[in-house]
């Protein structure tokens, strides 16, 4: 579902260029979750950027979906983002003043959908959150993690395959937190490719499998953590 191949990114030029990626490779299969850990600053968020087609590789080779997007047009790369991928950050960015089926609903109806299928596919999206029953409150009536769950339902509303996933959890608490991975897990058994950006080894066991990126590379695969290991603690 995707597939990263020597990707490279710097930002800035000069004296001031940053190297994020250099030579990153990652692949995920739909039905696979794959946790991405590594100190701040390593590239995690510049990976997910570039996997989810908001930024562009200066080198390397990214499929989505089997859609090649270097050297694709911007219309096609906007394409990428909005059918195939689902964003979901730390914070919740849910729209005050929509509803929470508004919230959900509104990519879709951004998107040009009609008022009853953007609707429609917004309660589907919320019943696999647990939240549906939700669907008329506004945002600041929900808890931190119930409002998780609905930015979460908006990142998959209208059948998105590859969700990305950058410190979800970050400012909730272990129980909500754990709530929501189980979103994502159930996401991934259902046949979506989630990639699951963490600091937490509590919570990248939740995924098939952890990949450590380190100065912008992915370590070698032989050398990845199965999660099992990670609970154990047994050394890498
Ligand atoms: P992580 O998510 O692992 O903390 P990032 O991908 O956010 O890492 O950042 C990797 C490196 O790229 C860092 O040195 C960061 O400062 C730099 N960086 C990230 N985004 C930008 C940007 N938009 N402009 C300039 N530098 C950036
Ligand atoms: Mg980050």
């Amino acid at each position: 579902m995707l597939r990263l191949a020597d990707v490279s990114k710097s930002y800035g030029e000069r004296e001031g260029r940053v190297v994020a990626l250099r030579g990153a490779s990652l692949e995920v299969d739909a039905g696979e979750m794959v946790a991405v850990m590594g100190t701040s600053g390593s590239g995690k968020s510049t990976l997910l950027s570039i996997a989810g087609a908001m930024v562009e590789a200066d080198a390397g080779e990214v499929t989505v979906a089997g859609v090649p997007l270097e050297g694709a047009s911007a219309r096609a790369r906007a394409q990428v983002r909005r059918d195939l991928v689902g964003f979901v950050f730390q914070d919740f960015n849910l729209i005050p003043a929509l509803t929470v089926l508004e919230n959900v609903a509104l990519p879709l109806d951004l998107d040009g959908a009609s008022r009853a299928s953007a609707r429609s596919e917004a309660r589907r999206a919320l019943a696999v959150v647990g939240m549906r029953e939700r669907a008329k409150d506004f945002p600041d009536d929900l808890s931190g993690g119930q409002r998780q769950r609905v930015a979460i339902a908006r990142a998959i509303v209208g059948r998105r395959r590859l969700i990305l996933a950058d410190e979800p959890t970050g400012a909730l608490d272990s129980v909500t937190g754990d709530r929501v991975l189980g979103v994502l897990r159930a996401l991934a058994d259902e046949g979506s490719a989630v990639v699951l950006v963490t600091h937490d080894a509590r919570h990248a066991a939740w995924a098939d499998r952890i990949v450590h990126l380190a100065d912008g590379a992915i370590l070698d695969a032989a050398r990845a953590s199965r999660p099992e290991q990670l609970l154990t603690g047994e050394a890498r």
